[in-house]
């Protein structure tokens, strides 16, 4: 296989509205800041969030500030006399100037109000900012035509940054253009409920992700019809959007040449978040380049730069767990702040060195988390961090026992593809097709299985059953949900899964809610599935139930009982 040539990646935007850099930043110049910090590819934006193009399109008004200049001609020309590649972010689902001319093709929820990316504070109203634009609408033929538009000026793909289409209560598009194509292709009206009990409801969710599925397809036909060799590249942003994505990237992966893991949660997520993030979306992509990146700046801070030793953990993270860094410098840290490229610069001259050594490797089988995107759809329902929290929970306490582990997703567990694996870990993993049970039980014969909580008793479409798929395989049968906001778990017999615990120990099971708004504890953390058992299981444990609802040290009642 040949060398992934986009290895090194340097992600530039004007992130303002007035892009008041760019009367000062030439191309030429990201091209010698992507040279300086040993970059093999640019990142930048041809058309943005505001709908304003970089180039001289035929289509989408130049920014005015650019005068007559060509900024993406720059960038490419002076890009190519040095090796470096060049990759135009197009098709952001925001577009405002085209919403001006063309309402009728936002996304519109079915009070007909206009679904929007802002995110102004919960009591503050601001004016409209970031309109959503329809992929089922015309807009999807302009996204068309601002990759045909780039890939003439020689870029080498296209990258579909912020693609919003969600399926979402608060985010369901109801436009003309959705409500039309459902009833034409399904034969009934789109449901207007969010009803998770319902089939209907829940095929109409899965509708919506074919919505992006089908536009991911459409646009990288596009860029391939025009130039052959062309990638498409689709941020992902794996922890945002109720982590929805990576279901897209999952149903999309044949459509998809490199997988951006959008992480700019890292500075407020567990050591490891990158790497993790990366493993997550090797799994569901079926082992795609992932580009997974590391911010300039700490949180959201965009105009300042954070230390070189957070850079520096987050690039070498990526790289480590088997994906490739990407670096995000925004136009004001880099026309005022030059200590920009601190600390990126060592890390791409060590993996220029590096990366020839981790091609075509293949992460250490041993330890396997499903992240099950099913599970979190289906099971989740409006809460799917509670689902996703079990998986990455999981992933964690093994990464923190320095044991190898990554994840698999749903489509790789249903085709059986857990050679190498000496154990698989089913987190709360609630919906399981048939084949992916007869693959964990085929499993079972040879390697470890771990199930937790409600595990297999959905099936693959989230129907409720009235016995787990795994029954049998766990050797336990289904009696229904022990509810409390607190309980324990008593250790009965010794066992080598209890570590130094020995019988009569008592477990904590539930947390107080961080929230704690409308209630103390988070909803369901203390429960457990009640269980009778099948033929020679043995109970190594026992539920205990607390004497009241809540303990009395600390105010208001967040301790337990
Ligand atoms: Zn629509």
């Amino acid at each position: 296989m040949a060398k992934f040539p986009y290895s090194r990646v340097l992600q530039f935007n004007f992130e303002d509205a007035l892009a008041s850099e760019v009367s000062k930043i030439k191309g030429s110049d990201i091209v010698a800041l992507a040279k300086r910090i040993h970059a093999n590819t640019i990142v930048v934006f041809a058309r943005d969030a505001w709908g304003r193009a970089y180039f001289n399109s035929s289509t989408t008004r130049k920014h005015s500030k650019l005068k007559g200049r060509d900024f993406l001609r720059e960038l490419v020309e002076e890009a190519k006399k040095h090796g470096i590649h060049v990759i135009a972010m197009i098709g952001h689902t925001t577009n405002p100037e085209l919403y001006k001319k063309h309402p009728d093709w936002a996304q519109r929820r079915a009070d007909g109000s206009v679904i929007t990316m802002d995110t102004d504070p919960l009591e503050v109203e601001g004016p409209m900012r970031w309109p959503l634009m329809c992929l089922n609408s015309p807009f999807l033929d302009v996204v068309a035509r601002e990759a045909e538009e780039v890939l003439e000026y020689g870029v080498d793909g296209v990258f579909l940054d912020s693609f919003r289409y969600m399926p979402d209560a608060e985010r369901a598009c109801f436009c003309d253009y959705c409500v039309e194509k459902y009833r034409r292709e399904n034969g009934v009206e789109l449901p207007k409920t969010a009803n998770w009990e319902s089939e209907a409801y829940r095929r109409s969710f899965l509708w919506r992700y074919m919505v992006n599925v089908n536009a991911i397809k459409k646009i990288r036909e596009v860029a391939q019809a025009k130039r052959s060799e062309a990638i498409l590249v689709y941020n992902s942003h794996p922890l945002g959007w109720k982590g929805r994505a990576s279901r897209i990237v999952e149903l999309a992966r044949n459509y998809i040449d490199v997988v951006f893991a959008e992480c700019s949660e890292a500075d407020y997520q567990p050591p490891g978040f990158i790497a993790e993030m990366v493993k997550l979306s090797l799994a569901v992509s079926g082992g795609k380049p992932i580009w997974a990146s590391r911010n300039s700046f700490h949180a959201c801070l965009t105009s300042t730069v954070t230390t070189p030793v957070a850079i520096r953990q987050g690039l070498r993270e990526a790289f480590v767990a088997g994906g490739y860094p990407l670096y995000l410098v925004f136009s004001t840290a880099f026309a005022n702040e030059p200590r920009v490229n601190r600390g990126v610069a060592q890390v791409y001259r060590e993996l220029e060195k590096l990366e020839e050594y981790m091609e075509d490797t293949e992460p250490l089988r041993y330890a396997a988390v499903l992240f099950s995107n099913r599970s979190r759809d289906w099971g989740g329902k409006d809460r799917p961090d509670h689902v996703t929290d079990s998986f990455r929970g999981f992933y964690y306490a093994l990464t923190w026992r320095r044991l190898p582990v990554t994840y698999i997703c749903d489509t790789d567990l249903d085709e059986a593809k857990l050679e190498g694996f000496k154990v698989i870990v089913l987190a709360n993993a609630y919906s399981l097709s048939r084949r992916a049970v007869k693959a964990v039980a085929d499993f079972s014969e040879k390697g470890g299985v771990i199930a937790s909580y409600l595990t297999s008793i959905m099936d693959e479409q989230g129907n409720f059953m009235e016995e787990f798929g795994l029954s049998e395989v766990l050797g336990v049968s289904y009696e229904g949900v022990i509810e409390a906001p607190w309980s324990y778990v008593k250790v009965t017999e010794s066992h080598e899964v209890f570590g130094d615990l020995k019988e009569g120990s008592l477990i904590l099971w539930g947390d107080f809610d961080r929230e704690f708004i409308d209630s103390r504890v988070p909803a369901g953390i203390a429960n457990h599935a009640r269980v009778s058992l099948l033929n020679e299981a043995k109970a190594l444990a026992r539920v205990v139930a607390p004497r009241t609802s809540f303990g009395y040290e600390y105010e208001n009642g967040r301790s337990p009982p």
